[in-house]
């Protein structure tokens, strides 16, 4: 608590590392305690900070120029308890300036400087005139009779689910009330639970409920290591029932949720009890909305993707983490915080279980579990009676193929299409080629603006740079030597579904991927016919490859598998195992076996032989040992320094003058390797360099950090350039 008349330090949202200092307002009706918000002058502009301490007047040298609060936007601290402490933490281990970090943590509207109110959601249902009206009288009026026949169908639907249905629903929906026909209400919080059975736990379920449960009361990190199907999700589901039952929350951190959504419906489906949804699909009320239910207690579960975990919960019991090996969990701009490792720290902070889940666990994961600061769950067979799936190499080397298809994949997709299965194929690369090149020539398309092909999207005839927004028209002929033999080099999905409805003209064939999916909710449409068994032949990209459980599918190609096998960032090669192992999950997950077929034109390739023939755990062990060698993390502490610049020399010079300041520091231990130019050199018109920064130790990494960025924003170079840090980063672009 602090006095009234007092300095009060306040997070700013500014690129500055710390705090600043005010005087507090004169007249103060709240005690003011740290978390609380203050609406503040600042550099000309007010801005909504949040006040972290208060300082004895005596302890500040001049109190003579500091500007007052302006006011203090709160009864209660939004930010206070264990939460405040894991900002301050987030903020020093990933030294990102403090008042960036709080700012984060908030929902937008909050963070605007807008009231903690709730609205709930609106939905739509039929009126009693509506149940009786003849559908006839609207002829005229299509949308409104499409809307109609939904709440027909479906009884009530909110804003949110209309929004993902109908596009411009809410004109017509207006015509039907003023008709009387429809009638809008608040939504109750609680959706009825649809009774479903629950599957008695086999043992090794049991075994992983039991010790979790056993771990509740304070710290305990646990790795569910669980292979595709082994009813991971059922665990989860168990110990949220106790946690809930015990009136504690649960956390449930998931990649992304729209290419997850069957885990958010298993839990609406199994407890009857307010759900806080936080995710970017959601309008900026909805996730206030969600905020509030989830601090003030009254939802037991919050499911939500990496943002989700500076989430204020009032009485937390659990925390689980699915898929905690997914780069997603990784913000890659701004604030980059991986959630998983922030969300450990809150469990530590809390005293609570924290539950990470994977089928094929990080390293970092694994090598906690080495060292026995997690513990290790293991889920090894497969839920129910589904078997594993069989995984053969299909040798492509010399073989004749169309588009990217061998003719011993379309062979096979014959004959388990013919037996009534799905069939499923995997590339992870969208458009209809990655490059469109000259026969005669060899000149092929690059963006002007990266160091990057331009990929061929033969269906709208246009070349896009898949980095930065650029396209332009397919030209009709070369524009260097005038020829009109332009060729497609490559495959993405677009090109393997044009090949596809050649050779399977008589099935439904349908292709996930980011630009078949742009409408909001065209994904759960997507999912929801193929349940329903509208489409035999799936097509996607990663968006495909995650998390869904689909129960036909007997058959998985995986089109290209060797994306990782040579690439030069060091992590290309466990993403690929993951990768290969998350697709292959998708198949025979239900009463038939089935079948993953990889083409590849590297049959031989050890990792690849290794992950295949003696699983992943042996792979994993493997690259333990090369990173072990080779001293890279798990082994050793990573930060990585960026920076861009539309000027070329600017980027590289302004690096130098880090590892001058840097090697100036002489922390012992400590590796500078560059500057160097990014791998990507230049992107969007920029020019980029790093310098990456490493530590046998984390202590020794953040010795030379703290000081050094404190340096870096009175860099004369430093603002002339766009530079951010990232500490563990996972992409080394
Ligand atoms: P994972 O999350 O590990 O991929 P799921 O929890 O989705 O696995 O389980 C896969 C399938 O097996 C689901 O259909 C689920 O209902 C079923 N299942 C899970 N546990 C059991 C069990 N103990 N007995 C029977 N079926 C189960
Ligand atoms: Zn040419
Ligand atoms: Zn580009």
């Amino acid at each position: 608590m602090c006095s009234r008349k007092s300095i009060w330090s306040v997070a700013v949202p500014s690129p500055l590392r710390r705090c600043f200092d005010y005087l507090a307002p004169s007249e103060l009706l709240v005690t003011p305690r740290p978390g609380l918000r203050v609406r503040v002058p600042f550099s000309r502009r007010e801005l909504v900070g949040v006040l972290t301490k208060c300082l004895n007047s005596d302890s500040v040298s001049s109190t003579v120029k500091l500007k007052v609060v302006d006011k203090v936007l709160d009864e209660e601290p939004l930010l206070g308890g264990t939460l405040f402490r894991l900002l301050e933490w987030s903020s020093r281990y990933y030294h990102h300036p403090i008042g960036e970090v709080f700012s984060a943590a908030l929902p937008t509207l909050l963070r605007q400087g807008g009231g903690v109110l709730y609205r709930g959601q609106r939905c739509w249902l039929l009126s009693d005139a509506g149940q009786l009206v003849d559908q006839e009288i609207l002829k005229r009026a299509p949308k409104q009779r499409c809307l109609l026949a939904l709440l027909g169908e479906y009884e009530r639907l909110s804003d949110q689910q209309l929004s993902g249905h109908v596009e411009g629903w809410q004109a017509p929906m207006r015509a039907l009330r003023e008709k009387g026909l429809v009638i809008a209400e608040q939504q109750p919080e609680v959706s009825k639970s649809l009774s479903e059975v629950i599957p008695e736990l086999n043992s090794e379920q049991s075994v992983a409920v039991h010790d979790v449960i056993a771990g509740l009361d304070d710290f305990h990190p646990f790795l569910l290591n669980g292979v595709t199907g082994s009813g991971k999700t059922e665990v989860y589901l168990s110990l949220a029932e106790k946690v809930i039952e015990q009136g504690r929350q649960v956390l449930i951190l998931v990649p992304e949720i729209g290419l997850t959504p069957q885990l958010v419906s298993r839990f609406q489906q199994r407890f009857a009890v307010p759900i806080a949804l936080m995710h970017s699909g959601l309008n900026d009320q909805e996730r206030l909305d969600s905020w509030i239910i989830a601090r003030d207690g009254r939802a037991p579960l919050i499911i939500g993707t990496r943002s989700a975990v500076f989430s204020q919960i009032k009485n937390l019991g659990l925390i689980i983490i699915d898929e905690e090996h997914d780069s997603s969990f990784k913000q890659q701009d701004g604030f980059r915080y991986s959630a998983r490792d922030v969300a450990v720290m809150r469990a530590r902070l809390e005293k609570v279980a924290i539950v990470l889940g994977s089928a094929t666990p990080s390293l970092e994961t694994l090598h906690n579990v080495a060292q026995g600061r997690y513990r290790e769950l293991k889920l090894t067979q497969r839920a129910g009676d589904a078997k594993p799936p069989k995984i053969e190499r299909l040798d492509v080397r010399g073989q004749y193929m169309e588009h990217g298809l061998s003719n011993a994949l379309i062979k096979r997709m014959h004959q388990h299409l013919g037996n009534g299965g799905q069939v499923l194929l995997f590339l992870n690369r969208r458009g209809y080629s990655p490059t469109l090149m000259c026969h005669d020539c060899g000149w092929s398309v690059e963006c002007h603006r990266c160091d990057s092909h331009m990929v061929l999207h033969q269906h709208e005839r246009r070349l896009r740079c898949h980095h930065c927004s650029h396209e332009v028209q397919v030209m009709p002929a070369c524009p260097q030597c005038k020829s009109t033999q332009l060729r497609p080099i490559g495959q993405g999905t677009e090109r393997i579904e044009e090949a596809l409805r050649q050779h399977f003209p008589e099935y439904g064939i349908l292709r996930i991927d980011r630009d078949t999916t742009r409408r909001k909710g065209s994904l759960q449409v997507m999912i929801d016919e193929i349940h329903e068994g509208k489409h035999q032949i799936l097509l996607g990209t990663q968006m495909l490859a995650k998390g869904h459980h689909f129960p036909k599918v007997t058959l998985v190609g995986i089109i290209d598998a060797e994306q990782g096998l040579y690439s030069a960032d060091y992590r290309a090669i466990e993403r690929m195992a993951q990768q290969i192992l998350q697709v292959s999950g998708r198949a025979g997950r239900a009463d038939r076996p089935g079948t993953v077929m990889i083409q590849t034109h590297h049959p031989d390739h050890p990792m690849l032989r290794q992950l295949l023939e003696q699983g992943y755990t042996t792979f994993a062990n493997t690259l333990m040992n090369e990173r072990k060698e080779s001293e890279m993390p798990p082994y050793s502490a990573l930060a990585l320094l960026r920076a861009e610049s539309v000027e070329k020399s600017l980027p590289q010079a302004f690096l130098s003058e880090v590892y001058q300041l840097a090697m100036a520091h002489g922390v012992p231990d400590v590796l500078l390797l560059g500057p160097i130019p990014s791998p990507m050199a230049r992107r969007a018109g920029r020019y980029r360099a790093q310098l990456l920064i490493q530590a046998p130790q984390r202590g020794a990494l953040h010795r030379l950090l703290s000081p050094l960025m404190l340096q870096l924003e009175s860099s004369k170079l430093g603002r002339k350039v766009r530079w951010s840090l990232d500490v563990d980063p996972i992409e080394m672009y």
